[in-house]
């Protein structure tokens, strides 16, 4: 078992001010694969303070030099790349296939994002009598979840580092691990002392410390809403900037034509994908009246053949939830969907036959779901599909767009026109047509209560920039 008591600050492994300890537990044995120390308020000071130096230096590199970094750290990070996947697993339970094949890898697109961002980013340029100039905007506090960990950290490190920004992270602390393994990347690639700054924690402490710190310029956020609510009301004393990106509760509007048996079967694989750990799941599946039996016997079918199992079997489609109070909440979700009547279709509570020990959930499916069921409207964040049947495309659309949330939205259909026109009326910050995905470059952020920010390629990098104006020359 590892032990990581000391945090990353000011290019140095540093001990804790803290003495207070916590288990990262491996999901799929409940056991405990690591030890870390829960930092407190002091240990934010002097990762704010290594940060606020070495702005002064690093805000004034060149593009050039900034680039390079990227490029070694990119290069760095392609060799450690299992070591990064390994972690993944055992901190929240990624099966082979995502830990290795996506929730490591998309480091590196975000990471050459950003270095395509910056080369062709103009910092400065003449607009009428004026001079406007791109400039980083200072100390950056990066929160991220547990969910997608490395892709949530080099989805904000990697614009943060292009822009000349300095950064303070605090990872989950309920994963930690896969960003230990980031430090020691960037520690390799010498990343200038202070620039990159790690401190473990609790959002109610660290967290907190963070968000009302008067030197930190920026926060940038990802996580539950209600945290990122708590973020932005400790950030407002000191006025900085807040970009939060944060929950989501989906519709996957499938059209009635001849791929509709297609699109309920992708739609259900998208949303327990990732044990329906992703903020984007399309978790609220539309489908014709006409057609709803149709749609429940194609949905439970694909539901059913989902093999729920150890994350490091190759059979295996989806691992546990990350953790047993995560465990207990999608218990109490599915129970709360019997209770008000939604018609349980596959799954249910419990846990999968075979599988008593490990976090593991049966894929559910629910039918009938009306849109202002809890069901509906909660994220559950795990294997949990609802099927609302709907009258016509007016109704879809409205249904699709009555929720709190606008991180996502899909539509699945054979006619372009029909999809884009659906699209255009869709209040979410990325519309999916036939599941298209947007990689490392599309804009990635919500409408509402899904968050402010845009991550990703350009928009990524602007969230780390001021706008300057020159003016009288
Ligand atoms: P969470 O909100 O519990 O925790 C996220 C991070 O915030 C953690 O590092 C946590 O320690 C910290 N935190 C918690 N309370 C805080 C506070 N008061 N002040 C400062 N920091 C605080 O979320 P989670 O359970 O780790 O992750 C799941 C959530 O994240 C889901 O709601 C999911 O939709 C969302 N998410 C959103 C995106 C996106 O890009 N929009 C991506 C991934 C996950």
């Amino acid at each position: 078992m590892m032990t990581q008591h000391d945090f990353y600050i000011n290019g140095d492994w540093v001990k804790s001010e803290s003495s207070v300890e916590l288990d990262v537990i491996n999901p799929a044995t409940e056991q405990s694969v690591a030890k870390i120390r829960l930092g407190n308020k002091q240990d934010v000071e002097k990762a704010v303070l290594a940060a606020r130096q070495s702005f002064e230096t690093y805000s004034q590199t060149s593009v050039n030099f900034r680039l390079d970094l990227l490029t070694t750290i990119r290069e760095i990070y392609k060799r450690r790349l299992d070591d990064v996947a390994h972690a993944i697993q055992i901190e929240m339970g990624a099966p082979n296939h995502l830990a290795y094949g996506a929730q490591a890898k998309v480091g590196l697109g975000h990471l050459k994002a950003a270095i395509e961002a910056l080369k062709s980013h103009e910092t400065e340029y003449k607009y009428g009598d004026f001079i406007v100039r791109h400039e980083p905007i200072g100390v950056c506090g990066l929160i991220t979840p547990w969910n997608w960990p490395i892709n949530q950290v080099l989805s904000k490190l990697a614009p943060c580092l292009a822009s000349g920004c300095t950064a303070i992270l605090k990872p989950s602390e309920i994963a930690p691990l896969s960003s230990l393994v980031i430090c020691e990347i960037l520690d390799e690639a010498k990343v200038p002392k202070g620039v990159f700054n790690l401190i473990n924690g609790t959002g109610a402490v660290v967290g907190e410390a963070m968000s009302s710190h008067t030197d930190i310029d920026m926060m940038s956020f990802t996580g539950s809403t209600k945290a990122g609510i708590a973020v932005a009301k400790a950030s407002a004393d000191s006025v900085k900037r807040v970009c939060q990106e944060l929950g989501g509760k989906s519709a996957n509007i499938i059209l009635d034509d001849e791929i509709f048996e297609k699109s309920i079967k992708m739609g259900v694989q998208e949303c327990m994908e990732n044990t329906g750990q992703s903020c984007n799941s399309p978790t609220r599946m539309l489908v014709p009246v006409h057609r709803k039996d149709e749609a429940y016997s194609i949905a439970k079918e694909v539901a059913k053949n989902i093999v729920t199992g150890a994350p490091d079997d190759n059979e295996t489609n989806i691992g546990p939830v990350v953790s047993e109070v995560q465990f207990e909440r999608v218990q109490k979700l599915i129970q709360v969907g019997i209770e008000e009547g939604a018609k349980l279709l596959t799954g249910g509570t419990g846990k999968p036959d075979g599988l008593k020990i490990g976090f593991y959930v049966k894929p559910t499916v629910f039918g009938d779901v009306r849109n202002d069921m809890t069901i509906a409207q909660e994220e559950i964040f795990g294997p949990v599909l609802s099927i609302i049947p709907y009258e016509n495309i007016n109704n879809a659309v409205s249904i699709a767009n009555d929720t709190d949330y606008g991180l996502a939205a899909y539509v699945s259909g054979n006619d372009n026109d029909q999809l884009h026109g659906i699209a255009r009326r869709l209040r979410a910050g990325q519309i999916h047509l036939n599941y298209g995905s947007g990689g490392a470059k599309a804009p990635f952020g919500g409408y509402k209560q899904s968050g402010n920010g845009r991550e990703k390629d350009k928009w990524g990098l602007e969230e780390f920039l001021e706008v300057k104006a020159i003016i009288g020359i």
